[in-house]
């Protein structure tokens, strides 16, 4: 029987072939007598586990040797208080505001770093539009700029990273890449720190993803916790304290899964994007073909990843809802925050789920006619 598919946010899907490997080795990894869940952090088997998936990491998105990949805890919002105190050096941060999760980031950033300051905001817009960084009020001296470079619940993605020099900032980029890391390939040049919880394309939750440049290390403020420290952790290979063992296993087994994917001559993630890209395109056009259904972000904004649409009438919601789950097609429900519905084409949605979903929007818009 094939499994339904399941547009979920976060926790969200993982490849049946993952699932079904971890399951497979779930009571004894490799003939060692034990599961992965109980193992030592510091014995051989596990730390075979987790160098693999660290290089496999670093190959997969071509991070270059001046960055540290961390594993840790605590997920994102964690990382909003996290990165602060590592990076704030008690001088001024910017923030870009693109939808609830940046927001999110500054209102955290206010308890750590010293000076907060929004250089642009979209929320004039209801968050529809990216604010060209042509306009951004870049703070002079400023201990590094906060973006969200895809934001979940509003559907809006940035298709190319701000070139902060090129705006005249020396600062270090943040960027929280919780729901599209791994869909895309990542320009290293702009970026000093990338982070990004697991559970929507590479893992289960609990694991949190840092990749952060050598030199933005060590300056941790004082309060900084030491489990929390970047250099701590990075000294310690991810094992200042006992890391999310189970998250990084089901990591590494991803991260092989996207190593073997193939679109043409491409692999890996350039197979993976072109993919995203293609999956995402066929229901935009859709939605924007329809006269039920409505994105209203804009085009040069849109997420490939999560895809808000709204039923022009929203009497029907419940219907809508009910019809997709019957149909195999799960978790459609938009966040609360703004209403209808999205859909979510992570990395494990393959075509196939993007066009029994498109034959469903038909088939209900039909009956509403
Ligand atoms: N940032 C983004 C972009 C997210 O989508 C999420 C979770 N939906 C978070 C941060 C928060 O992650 P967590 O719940 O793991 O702290």
């Amino acid at each position: 029987m094939n499994r339904p598919y399941n547009f979920s946010a976060g926790p969200a899907a993982i490849p049946e072939e993952v699932l079904q490997r971890a399951a497979a080795e779930m009571l004894d990894w490799h003939g060692s007598g034990m599961g992965v869940m109980e193992m030592s952090h510091r014995g051989k088997e596990f730390i075979a586990i987790y160098e693999q998936a660290e290089s496999d990491l670093r190959e997969l998105l071509a991070v270059p040797p001046t960055f540290k990949i961390l594993f840790m805890q605590g997920g994102g919002l964690a990382e909003n208080a996290i990165v602060p105190l590592n990076l704030s050096r008690a001088g001024t941060v910017d923030f870009i505001i693109t939808g609830s999760w940046s927001q999110k980031s500054h209102k955290e950033a206010r308890k750590y770093a010293a000076q907060v300051h929004t250089a642009a905001s979209a929320e004039a817009s209801g968050f529809t539009s990216l604010p060209d960084p042509a306009s951004w009020q870049l703070s002079r001296g400023a201990s590094y700029v906060h973006i969200c470079s895809n934001e979940t619940i509003h559907g809006v993605e940035f298709q190319q990273l701000p070139d902060l020099q090129a705006l005249g900032s020396d600062a270090p980029l943040v960027m929280d890449c919780s729901s599209h890391i791994a869909s895309r390939a990542i320009d290293w040049s702009r970026v000093g720190l990338a982070f990004a919880g697991a559970q929507k394309n590479i893992g289960p939750a609990g694991l949190t993803i840092v990749i952060v440049r050598e030199d933005l290390l060590g300056h941790a403020l004082p309060i900084c916790p030491s489990a929390f420290n970047y250099k701590t952790v990075a000294e310690n290979q991810s094992m200042f304290n006992t890391p999310p063992t189970w998250g990084i296993y089901m990591a590494g087994l991803t991260f092989q899964w996207l190593k073997n994917q193939r679109h043409g001559e491409l692999t890996g993630i350039a197979a993976m994007e072109q993919r995203n890209i293609a999956k995402a395109q066929q229901l935009y056009d859709y939605i924007d073909g329809s006269q039920l259904y409505l994105n209203q972000v804009a085009a040069n904004a849109r997420s490939r990843m999560n895809i808000p649409f709204f039923l022009r009438d929203a009497s029907r919601n419940d219907a809508f809802l009910a019809g997709a789950k019957e149909r195999g097609l799960l978790q459609l429900k938009g966040h609360k925050s703004v209403g209808g519905m999205r859909a979510s084409l992570y990395n494990a949605m393959p075509m196939a789920g993007v066009e029994a979903l498109i034959a469903y929007l038909q088939e209900f818009e039909r009956h509403q006619a």
